[in-house]
């Protein structure tokens, strides 16, 4: 899958090569080939004038396993509501069922699906509104040799590990199953992608656990385990992870993001390194809804556009290892986001019901893989 385009007048922001400006980006047998350049002459022309043109945008935290989980919602759809060319799932399939998300979901999937493999035999297979088992609460179906087996069969889409940890998710299990998932990690040579929801454990012994280039998603989760003390104060072993490496990404979902975590953490001067959504099939109707939106979200609380872009593009692609992702230098793969900043007044709800009013928001117009246009 690959083609040649020209995305003809927009603003081009590309926060890893120091681009803002107004410009036409010229794709060539799906890769980046320039700015302002001559097209290809059969080259698709697609007019951007007004609209926004980034590095395609990579949600680091989705669950896209469409019809093999409850969560999934479907890539493709979702690809284009929040103008994002790169899908990372969270853990939705574990090795007992990610042959099937490989062949059904990630190989016919317009958008670019990665994974992060669920230590946990079937990924987060209990998950809706009426019925919710945690994967890791019963330690028998941590799967540790299954999931190196099945990450080392899937080298081109499993690009890490996953495992959730707190009262929902690993209940009586606790913290042990970070034992096995860090375990596969170091097997396996890859990150490790670690959920935390309500204690126990506590949000301290969980960072404390994390290596450098490992992820904390739901990093600014409202209280129990918020990320500060109940003063305002950011806690020492989230500063010391940072110190490390660890990287912390906002994964929002149906309860994990807070106006108050945010705008506490943001005074005291610690940003999350990566912007998601955590979307899944009860927050997509809000209050994650989309990563635009999220975007959206931390422009309300002061960020530029291009700051949210940065945390959107270049940064999880760093999360992923992946140099050849998130930004428009020649030779990067030809994925790039279209979207648009519309004014007008939207209220903003948090996972606790706070509203935030702010006056515009980010809406998708098309995303371009490899070169290929689809419009929203
Ligand atoms: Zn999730």
């Amino acid at each position: 899958m690959s083609g040649n385009l020209v995305l003809r007048g927009g603003r081009v922001i590309d926060p890893a090569n120091g681009i803002d400006r107004i410009a036409d980006v010229v794709i060539a047998d799906g890769k980046i080939a320039g700015f302002d350049i001559d097209a290809p002459r059969n080259a698709e022309v697609v007019d951007a004038a007004g609209a926004i043109v980034t590095p395609g945008l990579i949600d680091l935290h989705t669950h896209v396993y469409w019809g093999g989980t409850s969560l999934g919602v479907d890539p493709d759809d979702y690809a284009l509501k929040s103008a994002c060319t790169t899908l990372v799932d969270a853990g939705s399939a574990g090795p007992g069922n990610y042959h099937g998300f490989a062949k059904h979901v990630i190989e016919p999937a317009f958008s670019r699906v990665l994974a992060y493999l669920h230590v946990s035999f079937a990924g987060i297979y209990a998950f809706s509104s009426g019925v919710r088992v945690g994967e890791s609460d019963n330690m028998r179906l941590m799967a540790a040799r299954e999931a190196a087996i099945v990450a080392r069969a899937h080298p081109d889409t499993v690009i890490g590990i996953k495992v959730r940890l707190g009262a929902h998710a690993s209940g009586p299990s606790g913290i042990m199953p970070l034992d096995v998932a860090l375990d596969v990690a170091d097997e396996t040579g890859l990150p490790l992608m670690v959920h935390i929801d309500e204690p126990p454990p506590s949000y301290g012994e969980v960072v404390s656990r994390l290596r450098k280039g490992d992820v904390l998603t739901h990093c600014f989760r409202p209280f129990p385990n918020a990320p500060m003390h109940g003063d305002g104060t950011v806690r020492a072993e989230v500063r010391a992870a940072r110190e490390r490496g660890v990287i912390f990404d906002i994964a929002h979902g149906q309860g994990s993001f807070s106006w108050k975590s945010a705008r506490a953490m943001l005074a005291e001067g610690f940003r999350p390194d990566v912007i998601s959504s955590d979307i899944h099939s009860l927050c997509i109707n809000g209050p994650a809804h989309d990563n635009l939106r999220v975007m959206t979200k931390f422009m309300a609380l002061g960020w530029s556009l291009p700051e949210v872009v940065e945390a959107s593009s270049v940064a999880p692609a760093r999360a992923l290892r992946r140099d050849d992702l998130g930004h428009l230098g020649i030779g990067a793969v030809g994925d790039v986001s279209v979207f648009r900043e519309a004014m007008g007044d939207i209220a903003l709800d948090d996972v606790t019901g706070l509203v935030i009013n702010y006056d515009r928001c980010l809406t998708s117009v098309g995303i371009a893989r490899a070169g290929m246009w689809r419009a929203a």
